[in-house]
């Protein structure tokens, strides 16, 4: 058999969108699912797209998810998570079996999602911190990057000057006080009355409808992230760096038990 290059268009073209289950279930470890395509890459390599995943995508500042697909004879190591559009692709191995098709098992590698979790959550918190403690309304994020081994907020402009350990006492306050964290769903006419302490609005894509992820009585940023349900599962925030960018600057933090 011939093996070309494949391309991410060809692997989702005509599909429908994918269900992420993620969105309303952060904690879903697995799901039973169904093969939409499967597209080789090399004899033991390729790309799946299943009807529904338990699986985020690399992209909107956190990494990729890895972990497994268990089909009937078949498992398949999910190395890299992809998006297009609206369709979610898994690429990876066959650790056994020749292809994947039907009905088969969706499984996270649980310790790292449960890590982005945190961090995630975390920096929705240093956001809210970098607010209080600058007391300044005008700032924009640029990007930012939810996931061990260094976890960054990116602001635009000319890096201000912040007294890092006051921003770690405002966010560790808010994990002790144990805030609820959950999503909920808007519609472009009602986002800026929801949204509050978010930096984020000036680069948000048009949609229809807005994820947008509320810390009770702290912010509510959109956000098509995983979370933590409750802020004191975030653990102790560590704020280890305020470094020019080249947007501008970058606020370096970690998460600790
Ligand atoms: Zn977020």
């Amino acid at each position: 058999m011939d093996y070309g290059l494949v391309r991410l268009e060809e692997v989702v073209a005509g599909l429908p969108p994918t269900v992420r289950l993620y969105l309303d279930d952060s904690y879903l470890r697995e799901a039973r699912a169904r093969v939409l395509r499967y597209v080789p890459e090399t004899k033991s390599s390729g790309y799946v797209v299943l009807d529904r995943t338990v699986m985020h995508p690399k992209g909107g500042g956190q990494p990729t998810d890895t972990g497994r697909i268990q089909g009937e004879g078949a498992e398949f190591v999910v190395r890299k998570v992809l998006e297009l559009g609206d369709v979610v692709v898994h690429y990876g191995k066959l650790a056994s079996g020749s292809g994947l098709e039907g009905e088969v098992t969706v499984e996270l590698d649980w310790e790292q999602r449960y890590s982005v979790m945190r961090h995630h959550t975390a920096g929705h918190v240093l956001d809210y911190a970098v607010l209080e403690v600058l007391g300044e309304e005008g700032l924009t994020s640029a990007s930012a990057f939810h996931g061990p081994p260094e976890s960054y907020i990116e602001f635009e402009g000319p890096p201000r000057q912040m007294d890092l350990r006051a921003l770690e006492e405002v966010a560790n306050e808010v994990v002790r006080q144990d805030r609820r964290v959950f999503p909920v769903y808007v519609g472009p006419e009602r986002l800026r009355e929801v949204v509050m302490g978010a930096f984020n609005l000036n680069r948000l894509p048009r949609a229809e409808r807005y994820r947008v992820v509320v810390i009770e009585g702290v912010n509510a940023i959109p956000c098509g992230g995983t979370h933590v349900s409750r802020t004191s599962e975030v653990g102790r925030v560590r704020v280890t760096g305020l470094e020019p960018s080249q947007v501008g600057f970058k606020l370096l933090y970690r998460v600790e038990t």
